[in-house]
């Protein structure tokens, strides 16, 4: 089988030299065990920090070893009768085109509710990330403005859907014209693209009546400029920095403690995995207003294994809207 291996740790942008591919021999399953080829891979952000040394959240990479992440993968031959032939799972496994497992951390995936790779996006953990971090978090009132930045990506697509099915105004940033049609298409009430708009003026147009929550995936320039509209009791769910991850040097910036504090802001950090015994609940609402036509998933689809560190690298150029899933098999 191919797989892909952490050929070395970055500094700043990774390039397609962070990536090794090489071929391994795979034994039949053992008693327990199940082959499984794989379908779809998700490529996201945070692997970035993964390659990196750095302590956070989730343990780094090794070098040598495979890069993991979100899969879906089909059961093609089983000794574990919990998983027969055909079942469509998914879990967190190594970006391998076959991969032998003992079924532990593997999740069914109903193959008839949502196309299959929606259990890496709308219906899988940004889905949930989206779900957890604007409603449990922000918690925006009807007639309340929500801004989210990184708005036409993976998560926040969803967090501005969600902000509308919660009666709020909703704005997002985004990085070119095509993602701000998409954006308006979606039902977002502004959208600025925030590589040619001049920012703090097109928010603060945008935003007549200030900012009462923001999800921020994105971090620096943007969120400076959304941290000059806030509201009283404003609430802040902190998801993501992309700007910073490929940074070689601590980003300064202006002092934003000021801002929160004149305003009662509170300002929350946010791992989904903290919210993982919530899972079911998110999966089941986010599921049903899938099927109610209330929440759209979009994804921009790569294929081919090998083009997995592409799409993983385009993630920095913003060449996706909505999720970037590479599709294998
Ligand atoms: P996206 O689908 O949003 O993909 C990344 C997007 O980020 C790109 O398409 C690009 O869009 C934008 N981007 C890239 N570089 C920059 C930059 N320098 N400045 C501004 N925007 C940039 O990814 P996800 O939706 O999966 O993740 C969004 C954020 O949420 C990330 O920061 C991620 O780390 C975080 N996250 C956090 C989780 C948690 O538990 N806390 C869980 C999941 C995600 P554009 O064209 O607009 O520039």
């Amino acid at each position: 089988t191919q797989r892909i291996l952490l050929a070395s740790r970055p500094a700043g942008l990774p390039t397609a030299a962070q990536f090794q591919f090489d071929s391994q021999e795979l034994p039949a399953p053992a008693a327990g065990q199940v082959l499984l080829k794989t379908r779809y891979v998700s490529v996201d952000p945070y692997m970035r920090g993964r390659m990196s040394a750095a302590k956070s959240y989730v343990a780094p990479y090794e070098v040598g070893q495979p890069i993991a992440g979100g899969v879906v993968a089909e059961v093609v031959e089983s000794q574990n009768p919990a998983l027969p032939v055909g079942q469509v799972v998914v879990g967190n496994l190594p970006w391998q085109q076959y991969i032998l497992s003992d079924g532990q951390g593997l999740n069914p995936v109903p193959a008839d509710q949502a196309p299959l790779s929606y259990f890496l996006g709308l219906l899988g953990m940004p889905g949930l990330t989206a779900y957890f971090g604007l409603l449990d978090i922000c918690q925006p009132k009807p007639g309340e403005t929500v801004v989210v930045s990184g708005a036409a990506g993976a998560v926040g697509m969803i967090v501005g859907q969600l902000a509308k099915i919660q009666g709020a105004r909703v704005i997002g940033t985004a990085g070119s014209d095509e993602k701000v049609a998409y954006l308006k298409q979606l039902g977002f009430d502004e959208a600025i693209n925030y590589k040619t708009a001049d920012l703090p003026a097109a928010l603060a147009a945008a935003a007549p009546q200030g900012v009462d929550c923001y999800f921020d995936n994105v971090g620096g320039a943007i969120t400076d400029a959304v941290y000059d509209l806030l509201n009283k009791h404003a609430r802040i769910t902190l998801c993501g920095q992309i700007s910073t991850y490929n940074a070689t040097e601590t980003p300064v910036g202006p002092r934003p403690e000021g801002k929160l504090l004149k305003t009662s802001t509170r300002l929350q950090g946010f791992i989904v995995n903290d919210y993982l015994s919530r899972w079911p609940e998110g999966v089941k609402q986010l599921t049903e207003w899938y099927v109610q036509g209330k929440l759209q998933g979009e994804e921009t689809i790569t294929e081919g294994f090998d083009q997995i560190p592409a799409a993983f690298l385009g993630l920095f150029k913003g060449e996706n809207t909505g999720k970037a899933i590479v599709k294998v098999a």
